[in-house]
């Protein structure tokens, strides 16, 4: 194994050492059954960081069982209160380790200091909301019409063991979605990250032991999608699936989940329309929209990579864009001044780079960036950030997921105009806005047929108010209380009195 001294930090101590990480099954860290190990690559320079153990259909049934058990065992007689003081120590603890688990992240999967380290705020804010959401079992009384004297009640009880299958684009914080609301409603879990990183979910995982989760609470077997993650959508013992990742994965877990009926969500992928108005404040528009389709490298489920630009001001946006891509450093996120690090895999990097090929194929013209980058950087999986003119919303580059630093400028004449080619998409994930008018605003608000629209700005996000997906970006609300509600399942009393 590499010890990476690229920016001259030192490695985090739960990188040092060869022993490959184990899965968390029932408290205890263990090789999986088969004995299967894979390499964590630092997407950065091509180097080793890490190996980590990598389970199948066998360890999900024994991580299953474990979280039956622990569902079942002391768990469950928790209070609320006890809950609560649960979430203040994970607070703490992962304040006190964040920037560990940042720099995790950055070699895991790329993203860059400058991006990893601040979302300390939004990981307490994350953690903050779940730990206020341990009374969320409240009932009702109902009124009813049974002859006698009979009470009516309505009360909730947490749905049981729950799967989490999420992607290698941000564990860090995806993790968090799953864990904050089966913790405040007394669920247990098995978490199946991506092996193309998983490293800040196993540390995690330690100092939410350190933090005196139970054994078996919290469960972690990364493993290959198509086994460890299918065997867990489709495990009897699971009673709830939450998953991020792509559009035909969730097909698949919808399918896989079908075993048992058991409750499902999905956040899937999108292929979001940001619209640009000749009224906007085009330098504050230029730079929010370009920010938010090239933010984590364009690895982002929201990423509004389809730009509509009011066909008046299109040379004039264009330039602000182009210039915008120019201005951002790419490189090894390590050294704190890098704006944009690589993509996560090489199989990320061939996807992105044959995209980008089909686009110039199709006829877009490519008007910032379109290479890989080479010198210092060739041993990484680095694309500079890309920008499309010419693009029709039939290319393929206007209509598939990249999932990599690539936006594509279209043209539109008025609002219907817009507004008809933003819907025209199999994804409703979410969509943007910008214009100084009232009435463009709503109307465009309304218009586009997404989960979460932005207005003069994109990719803001409150865990308390949360996001969702509509057509085939997926169902099932991500944070506020509906979130929570989804980890509770509803069931009536009649109490007899007489
Ligand atoms: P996937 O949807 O395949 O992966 C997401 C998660 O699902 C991973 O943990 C994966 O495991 C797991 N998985 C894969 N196949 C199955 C299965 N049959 N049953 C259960 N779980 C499974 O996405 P990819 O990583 O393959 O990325 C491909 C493309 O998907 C990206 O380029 C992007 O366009 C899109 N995507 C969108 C995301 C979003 O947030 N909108 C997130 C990630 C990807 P493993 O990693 O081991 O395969």
């Amino acid at each position: 194994m590499s010890t990476n001294t690229t920016s001259q930090k030192p490695l985090p101590e739960f990188l040092q050492g060869s022993k490959a990480k184990g899965l968390l099954i029932g408290g205890k860290w263990q090789p999986s059954l088969s004995g299967e190990e894979v390499e964590s690559i630092n997407p950065a320079n091509g180097q080793v960081i890490s190996r980590i153990s990598i389970g199948n259909a066998d360890d999900i049934d024994l991580a299953v069982a474990a979280a039956r058990r622990a569902f079942e065992g002391e768990w469950s007689t928790w209070k609320p209160k006890d809950r609560q003081r649960l979430f203040f120590r994970i607070q703490d603890i992962i304040a006190k380790n964040f920037d560990e688990l940042a720099m995790i992240e950055t070699m895991d999967m790329g993203a860059p200091l400058a991006r990893t380290l601040p979302l300390a705020d939004f990981c307490m804010q994350l953690i903050g909301f779940f730990g206020s959401q341990c009374h969320a079992a409240t009932g009702e009384t109902m009124p009813n019409s049974l002859p006698g004297k009979y009470t009516t009640l309505k009360i909730k009880a947490p749905v049981g063991v729950v799967g989490g299958i999420f992607a290698w684009n941000g564990p860090l914080m995806s993790q968090w979605w799953i864990l904050g609301p089966a913790l405040a409603t007394g669920c247990t879990v098995v978490l199946k990250p991506s092996e193309e990183a998983c490293l800040t979910v196993l540390r995690v995982a330690e100092l939410l032991q350190e933090a005196g989760v139970p054994d078996g609470v919290i469960n972690v077997v990364p493993g290959r999608g198509p086994v460890a993650g299918q065997a867990l959508a489709a495990h009897p013992g699971v009673d709830r699936i939450s998953f991020t990742g792509s559009t035909e994965t969730g097909r698949k877990i919808i399918q896989a989940s079908a075993s048992n009926i058991k409750r499902v969500q999905l956040e899937l992928g999108g292929k979001s329309p940001d619209m640009v108005f000749a009224d906007a404040d085009l330098d504050k528009a230029a730079i929010g929209a370009a920010a938010g389709a090239f933010m984590n490298s364009g690895q982002s489920c929201t990423a509004g990579t389809r730009i509509f630009v009011q066909r008046s001001i299109q040379d004039e946006f264009a330039d602000k864009v182009c210039k915008y891509a120019g201005s951002l450093k790419v490189g090894d996120g390590l050294d704190p001044s890098v704006n944009l690090g690589p993509l996560t895999s090489q199989r990320q990097l061939d996807r992105v780079l044959n995209y980008i090929d089909i686009g110039r194929k199709e006829g877009a013209t490519i008007t910032a960036g379109g290479e890989r980058i080479g010198g210092d950087l060739a041993t990484g999986f680095f694309v500079q950030p890309t920008v499309f003119l010419g693009v029709t919303n039939e290319m393929t580059i206007a209509r598939e997921e990249i999932f990599g630093p690539v936006v594509s400028l279209i043209p539109f004449d008025d609002i219907d105009d817009g507004l008809r080619m933003a819907n025209d998409t199999p994804y409703g994930l979410a969509g943007g806005v910008w214009t100084k008018s009232l009435s463009t605003a709503h109307r465009v608000a309304e218009g586009i047929k997404a989960g979460t629209i932005w207005v003069n700005s994109y990719n803001v996000l409150d865990p308390n108010v949360g996001f969702g997906g509509y057509k085939m970006s997926g169902y099932g609300w991500k944070g506020g209380r509906s979130q929570v509600e989804g980890f509770l399942y509803e069931k009536v009393v009649y109490l007899n009195l007489d």
